[in-house]
């Protein structure tokens, strides 16, 4: 199994360079199930300031990332080949679900960019990225946690990287649902016990029992996940 690659490209590169290293991700990489480049958006400026940021065209707050170091960079990540998607990291992107980690964890290159200040010019949008990711209803002041996080996701769900691929399967949002509830020792912790169908040894009870709470999480906290159109769409693609 051919390992898959991240290219990310970001303006602040020591944000994410440091969390890459541990846990999951810095574990998958060591394996060999993943490689990761970071770039520094500064190293494709070819002015002697190293400018990657300018004034937006008709004025107004904020500055913008120009095009083109950003187009010499995603160019250079792809020398060899195109990657199966550009992603750019923004909050008016599509809202990362799921389903969408897990179409995209099957590609073998995925190129992340990092956006700044009032982000990257549409220009680079337009032509140069395939998807835009938004990873929650809320504005950050860069891209690159937003790029940490889609890295995570994705990691995880590479062959190999957890030691029980079946731990991934019955995650929240795998199927549909939210997870059960989970318990480990002791039974009894300050007064409080542990449902003891979990205790019984009777794994189709448990298995029961455990349907029947995620069914019930989801119908209580997000019913919207019973009626997933983008999984059904992603479905089709
Ligand atoms: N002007 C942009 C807007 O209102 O849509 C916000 C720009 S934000 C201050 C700077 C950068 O942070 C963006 O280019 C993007 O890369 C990143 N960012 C902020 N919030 C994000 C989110 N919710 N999801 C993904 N990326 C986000």
């Amino acid at each position: 199994m051919p390992a898959m690659h991240i290219d990310i490209i970001a303006a602040i590169p020591d944000l994410v360079r440091e969390p890459l290293q541990h846990s999951i991700v810095g574990r998958a990489q060591e394996a060999g199930h993943v490689t990761i480049e970071v770039h520094d958006l500064r190293d494709y400026a070819t002015d002697k300031h190293r400018q990657i940021d300018d004034y937006p065209f008709g004025g107004g707050a904020g500055m913008v990332l120009k095009p083109e170091p950003l187009v010499r960079c995603i160019e250079a990540c792809q020398s060899e080949a195109p990657a199966d998607a550009v992603v750019y990291l923004t909050p008016d992107g599509e809202p990362l679900k799921q389903p969408r980690v897990n179409q995209m964890s099957m590609h073998d290159h995925v190129i992340m960019v990092a956006g700044h200040y009032k982000g990257i010019d549409q220009r680079v949008r337009d032509h140069y990225v395939t998807h835009e990711i938004s990873i929650g209803d809320y504005v950050l002041s860069g891209g690159e946690l937003p790029a940490l996080v889609l890295v995570d996701a994705l990691v995880r769900l590479l062959p190999g990287v957890l030691g029980d691929a079946s731990s991934a399967l019955t995650d929240s949002f795998q199927d549909g649902l939210l997870d059960a509830p989970a318990y480990t020792r002791p039974a009894v912790f300050r007064g409080h016990r542990v449902p003891d169908v979990l205790r019984s040894g009777n794994h189709a009870r448990i298995d029961e029992w455990r349907d029947t709470q995620r069914i019930e999480k989801t119908r209580t906290r997000r019913p919207d996940l019973l009626d997933n159109e983008l999984g059904d769409e992603l479905e089709d693609e």
